[in-house]
């Protein structure tokens, strides 16, 4: 007998593991885990998983071993949403495969790095980090005799691609449908998407008060904070910054997740899916904060946009991550044999199914896959006369 699983436990509209759509290469069933466990663990024993420890989420890898890197930050992502999943009945071990693997695309040096690349990709249908993650999994991993990519289920791809455009879409297959027909994904891939952005913001502000980059002071404009600041010193006067700081943001992690859990309830109460085919239905999502606490979030979104991510010094470290990321690219789109073998031959295939757009793309899968530290390393290499090689 196989592993066969929670269902027993799961609500029924919930990831089903004997009602999956399947994996683009058909596999024998795992024999003591569950389909969406094999995947989750595929993620985890995969090399773009391993490089998510040194690239960077805000800060640049090397600024300081405090920080939130890409991988704590998914694994923080994947605990958020755990969390929520067994509270809603909703499939954990697909919940955690998707949060795993929702930054495997990412470039080297988080958002400058992605927009540097995807300005270098513009004539050669762009880059799009999210889209990369699908591509990483289902594409460029190389472990599997039978397969390339890690042959993942249908419903965690899904959950990987949270947005897409219409022309990408088309060329995407099975996944690439939802987009045409207007549908929802699951109800796990909905909740890894919120999780996302609840682990980021709470995150970004406990590392910018590290940076220094934010004071207490400030964070007190933003309603959400405040009122989680304000009941910590009504219930501990005089207490130490730093614990301070831990006290308020797990709060409002708490509260956020604790309004996810009751507001997507409702929702699914409402609606009364029978199945996940059900879900996918739906004109909106099922998951989601209530329209305060909604309105909230975003206020403290905006607050760290204007004082965190446009910081000077924020801005300084994303000038020089772009220049790198640039010089990378054209660099090696003029002359594939700077890059290692591997990716030369790469390169040498796509661009004979696909002209220089099919170059482009293997310079893209090269540099996307850099880590900081690699990409910084690379760049001397390439040019600083002297430097090693
Ligand atoms: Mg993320």
């Amino acid at each position: 007998m196989t592993a066969s699983h929670d269902n027993g436990t799961l609500a029924p509209y919930a990831a089903l593991d004997d009602q999956t759509r399947g994996r683009r290469y058909p596999e024998p069933p795992p024999q003591y885990r569950t389909e969406y466990q094999r995947d989750r663990d595929r993620i985890v024993h995969s090399n773009a998983f391993r490089r998510l420890v040194y690239k960077t989420q805000v800060f640049v890898n090397h600024e300081g071993d405090l920080y939130r890197t890409r991988l704590t930050h998914s694994m923080e992502v994947a605990q958020i949403a755990r969390s929520i999943a067994r509270a809603l009945r909703l499939n954990e071990a697909l919940t955690e495969a998707i949060c795993l693997a929702h930054d495997l695309g990412h470039t080297p040096f988080g958002h400058a790095g992605q927009e540097a690349l995807n300005e270098c990709m513009r004539e050669y249908g762009g880059f799009e980090h999210n889209l990369q993650s699908l591509r990483v999994v289902d594409e460029l991993e190389e472990r599997y005799a039978d397969f390339a990519g890690l042959n993942l289920t249908y419903e965690c791809r899904e959950g990987i691609l949270k947005h897409c455009s219409a022309a990408n879409a088309r060329t995407l297959g099975d996944v690439g449908q939802r987009f045409l027909a207007r549908q929802q994904p699951g109800l796990e891939a909905q909740l890894a998407n919120l999780a996302d952005e609840i682990a980021y913001n709470n995150h970004d502000v406990d590392d910018g008060l590290r940076a220094g980059l934010l004071t207490l002071e400030q964070l007190r404009e933003v309603p959400l904070v405040r009122t989680q600041i304000e009941a910590v010193q009504a219930k501990y006067p005089g207490l130490q910054e730093r614990r301070l700081i831990h006290e308020t943001v797990r709060r409002m992690i708490n509260h956020l997740v604790v309004d996810v859990v009751q507001h997507s309830s409702q929702r699914i109460a409402a609606a009364r899916p029978a199945h996940i085919d059900d879900v996918r239905a739906q004109s909106g999502l099922l998951i989601a904060m209530s329209e305060p606490v909604q309105a909230q979030h975003l206020q403290l979104k905006a607050f760290l946009r204007d004082n965190l991510y446009r910081h000077y010094r924020v801005q300084r470290m994303t000038l020089k991550a772009r220049g790198v990321v640039r010089a990378l690219f054209e660099v090696f789109m003029s002359d594939v044999r700077l890059m290692p073998d591997d990716y030369q031959s790469a390169a040498r295939l796509l661009e004979s199914q696909n002209g220089l757009a099919g170059r482009a793309r293997a310079v893209a899968d090269y540099v996307a896959g850099m880590t900081d530290r690699y990409a910084i390393l690379e760049h001397e290499r390439m040019f600083v006369p002297g430097e090693r090689s």
